[in-house]
């Protein structure tokens, strides 16, 4: 028997692979039941092998073993820090909670922090309740930390099936994935959250899922745009048709991924068949006047903003296919997207007027690349190096191959 618990948790968060002390200090075994919406993975003997699937499953480990406290969550963050200034990024939009909160407050306080952080309260956390209660309104902070919000979940996952569809899965006679959180509940947590002055980013996979954040997003329209606030939905990766203007007429952001679109287009074409034409529709939506902010769902995909970028003006993935793109229609020129990484994240968190733009005063946050991302061919952006990253005016990245 191991003498120490190892829980390991799946980069989308979904399941965890522990070892058999972590089981045993769980209490789980062969006689132990799957908690509803739970599963514990078994042997053909009955014998947990040790992963366990979705919340229900995974909070019998964690209530057993512990959660990560502030002190690792601490020692974890700063050694993130330079790997993230390392790929060029000088801010992140963040879904966390309490740990991770507390541990950005320290290194703040100790002068560390050198990556702007505009925090988005994880529904795991529970945290909605507790932050209207307090008062805290989107914006909160200040220039290096700042509450920006709540996450919301429509649906769940194209790769398990889960996003939520207007007609069935290719394939499947009735499956119209999972609605996470019903849409009655959906409504009364947006609510709570306008009426507190706490802009919402409500994930959204599916065309039903997007559908019903739409409907959402419109008939309360009036309790977010009068106190100013910029709701987004998260992912928005697929549209019917008929849908596709409403994000930019009803002033909706739409926060995508372009690293989805390559990495899921198998998935897509098999389940989505058809429907994939409106499949991470960046043209379309820029074409009706959206407000893209673009980003890398890290750690379910690569943080890098580069391999981002490729994505969106090929649409191929990083061995060449397809070769002419994945529904090339959809693709966008380099100066759509590098936007939407930069002024459209700004956007998206309300503070476009001193950040995502290099202009006389804004915050001097920028990198220094290898090449011209703007004239080179797009087969080469995968080649071109983070030189030098500033934030605020530090340098807080060199490669050896640049001396300032
Ligand atoms: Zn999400």
């Amino acid at each position: 028997m191991p003498d120490r618990p190892v829980v390991l948790t799946r980069k989308d968060g979904h399941s965890l692979w522990v070892n058999s002390l972590a089981l045993t200090r769980a209490g789980v075994g062969r006689e132990t039941p799957d908690p509803p919406g739970g599963v514990i993975d078994r042997d053909e003997g009955g014998e947990p092998t040790g992963i366990l699937r979705e919340g229900p499953a995974m909070r019998l480990v964690w209530q057993a073993v512990g959660r990560p406290g502030v002190d690792l969550t601490g020692s974890a963050l700063a050694e993130a820090l330079p790997e993230a200034h390392r790929l060029g990024l000088t801010g992140i939009h963040e879904i966390d909670g309490r740990e991770a909160f507390q541990a950005y407050q320290r290194l703040r306080g100790a002068g560390r922090l050198t990556l702007r952080v505009r925090l988005f309260l994880n529904p795991a956390h529970e945290l909605l309740e507790p932050a209207t209660r307090l008062g805290i309104m989107s914006g909160f902070g200040d220039e290096w930390l700042k509450i920006s919000g709540v996450k919301l979940f429509a649906d769940g996952s194209l790769g398990s099936l889960t996003a939520l569809m207007l007609e069935p899965y290719e394939g499947t006679a009735d499956n119209l994935g999972v609605a996470v959180t019903p849409p009655d509940e959906l409504r009364r947590r947006v609510e709570e959250a306008f009426r507190s002055g706490l802009t919402v980013a409500i994930h959204a996979i599916g065309d039903r899922a997007n559908r019903i954040c739409l409907d959402l997003l419109e008939s309360t329209r009036e309790l977010w745009a009068s106190r100013g606030l910029r709701p987004r939905i998260e992912h928005v990766q697929l549209l019917h048709p008929a849908d596709l203007p409403r994000l930019a007429r009803i002033g909706v952001v739409a926060s995508m991924q372009p690293i989805h679109c390559t990495q899921d287009l198998f998935l897509a074409e098999r389940y989505w068949g058809a429907r994939s034409r409106y499949g991470y529709a960046w043209r379309s939506l820029v074409d009706h006047g959206t407000v893209l902010a673009f980003g890398s769902d890290c750690p379910v995909e690569t943080p890098d903003p580069l391999r981002g970028l490729f994505a969106a003006v090929t649409r191929r993935r990083e061995d060449g296919y397809p070769p002419e793109g994945w529904y090339p229609e959809e693709r966008l020129g380099i100066e759509a997207a590098v936007r939407a990484y930069t002024w459209g994240a700004a956007f998206a968190v309300g503070e476009e007027d001193r950040w995502g733009t290099l202009r006389p005063g804004n915050y001097a946050d920028l990198v220094l690349l290898s090449g011209d991302i703007f004239r080179t061919r797009p087969e080469e952006l995968l080649g071109i190096r983070v030189l030098a990253t500033v934030v605020g005016g530090r340098l807080v990245h060199a490669d050896p191959a640049f001396a300032p």
